[in-house]
């Protein structure tokens, strides 16, 4: 890394920093201020090449046949550097995608929680044997899948990649990481501490650079065994279609539209604090976003009230500063299709009840946006339809349980959300008869790092965290010895 004006960050390719093959470094932004921080390798395809190369070299080396208390002795490394490293970490997340420094400094404590865990998981993740119909033995063995590519977005960047490093790891694969263009930093740093914490050079490589040409061309390498994405559903069926060539190994988290049905025995105390929080933290650029509030009609006025009196009180302001509740957005272009958005919604007929509003003063110059509200949303709208990923609500009513499930349903994602009801049997029906991948009950929490967490429906499919994701990154093999 070389000191300039701003920091220069190379590729991290073979345990060493790499300068990109054509030379070319792009500025990242903090988007608080819209100063550039660091200028980072701008990596193509012969990048790309290197890293594969890098990291199936290192398939052969000594990571995939480790111990399992070798390997994990790796892992419960890299997590103490993290866990020690946090506040170094959480500033420089923070100061890249503009989120409030607690959310930054929670989620380096879940990356470094991400890699104990299956740091432990390792030595507890085996084969079975089998009764089957010849005389002899016949056993499964679970092995790695191969060099894994790992792409990732801007709104998670280091939480995300962890939940994907960690198990491909813990499994024996190795990796090529890809973050997203506007947030490559602390992928490069957890790959210079992974070196540090005795993981073996190629074991971790990262490319940086466009989409377009890094991530394109790690989904349709021959050398990528298997691709694990996030980001949105447009991108994730272009990845399955170039890996599709090779055959090659997919899970997909993909893009939601959730929904947070509140029926009219809800506990509002709770519901409404948690309800803004669960759409307008990281100021709305949330795959779980319950961005749909689908309200009981009884209770509709109540709710809408309180939540627009708390959604108006958000300490909105520098990410740096401890009390800062929202950050700005990740860019200003993300913000232009959130006002788009809301523009759109107001000449559909839905009623813009608060925010959408650009602040002036010290924070014009980031990519700060107030949340909204919309009321008097219908299904047919755009804004009810399609995932807009910023901080807005669209609020709906519904008189019967069925018609609540039928709006919650009315959508082609299925990622997340939320029932608020003390009816335990309503719960019950309800959480069975939403199609999605992660539901809550009274709770607004989808992600947890020993349950499975992935999409229903066009928001993808596999599940990441808990044990499942040991599944996606490795691959079993039936071995039958015969005793004759
Ligand atoms: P994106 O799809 O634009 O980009 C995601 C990653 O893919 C980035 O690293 C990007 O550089 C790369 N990419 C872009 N074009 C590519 C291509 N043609 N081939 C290969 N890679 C390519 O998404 P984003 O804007 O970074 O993130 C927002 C989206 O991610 C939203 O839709 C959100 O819902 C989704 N998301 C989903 C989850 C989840 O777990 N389901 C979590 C976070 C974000």
């Amino acid at each position: 890394m070389t000191r300039g004006s701003a920091a220069r960050e190379g590729l991290w390719l073979d345990g060493r920093e790499a300068a990109p093959a054509r030379g070319r470094y792009s500025p990242v932004l903090n988007p608080a201020t819209g100063r550039v921080i660091a200028r980072v390798a701008e990596g193509d395809e012969a990048d790309v090449g290197r890293a594969i190369a890098a990291a199936q070299r290192a398939l052969e080396g000594p990571w995939s046949r480790l111990g399992p208390r070798e390997r994990a002795r790796g892992l419960f490394h890299l997590a103490a550097l993290v866990r020690g490293r946090r506040d170094e970490l959480a500033r420089l997340e923070t100061i890249n995608t503009g989120k409030p420094i607690r959310d930054s400094r929670d989620e380096a404590d879940g990356v470094a929680d991400c890699f104990e865990y299956y740091a432990g998981a390792i030595g507890k993740y085996f084969g079975e044997t089998i009764p089957v119909g010849k005389r002899g033995l016949d056993f499964t063995l679970r092995e790695p899948v191969g060099a894994c590519a790992l792409i990732v977005p801007w709104n998670y960047p280091m939480m995300i990649a962890s939940w994907k490093l960690a198990p491909a790891l813990a499994c024996g694969n190795t990796v090529v990481l890809k973050p997203a263009s506007y947030t490559p930093l602390t992928a490069l740093r957890l790959a210079r501490w992974a070196g540090e914490a005795g993981i073996p050079a190629g074991v971790f490589n990262v490319v940086t650079g466009p989409g377009s040409t890094v991530g394109e061309s790690l989904a349709a390498h021959p050398g990528v065994a298997k691709v694990s994405f996030t980001g949105s559903t447009e991108v994730g069926a272009r990845i399955s279609r170039a890996a599709a060539g090779t055959i090659k190994r997919v899970s997909l988290e993909l893009g939601g539209k959730s929904p947070n049905i509140v029926f009219e025995d809800a506990d509002l105390d709770r519901c409404v604090g948690m309800s803004a929080a669960s759409v307008f933290s990281n100021t709305g650029q949330d795959c779980c976003a319950r961005s749909r509030a689908i309200v009981h009609e009884k209770v509709l006025r109540r709710f809408l009230d309180r939540l627009v009196r708390r959604t108006r009180t958000y300490v909105i302001g520098d990410p740096l500063r401890p009390e800062t509740e929202l950050g700005p957005m990740i860019s200003v272009q993300q913000r232009s299709k959130v006002i788009d958005y809301i523009g759109i919604g107001k000449k559909e007929g839905a009623r813009l009840v608060c925010g959408g509003n650009v602040p002036k003063g010290s924070l014009a110059r980031g990519a700060y946006l107030t949340p909204a509200v919309f009321s008097n949303v219908r299904m047919s709208m755009r804004v009810a339809r399609e995932e807009i990923f910023g901080p807005v609500l669209c609020v709906f009513s519904f008189k019967t349980e069925k018609e609540a499930v039928r709006l919650a349903n009315a959508t082609e994602y299925g990622l997340s959300g939320s029932i608020w009801t003390r009816d335990v049997g309503r719960a019950l029906r309800v959480a069975r008869a939403v199609r999605s991948g992660v539901l809550s009950v009274n709770s607004s929490s989808s992600v947890h790092l020993e349950a499975p967490f992935g999409g229903a429906k066009r928001s993808g499919f596999g599940r990441e965290l808990g044990m499942k994701a040991m599944d996606i990154y490795s691959e079993v093999k039936n071995v039958f010895i015969s005793e004759e």
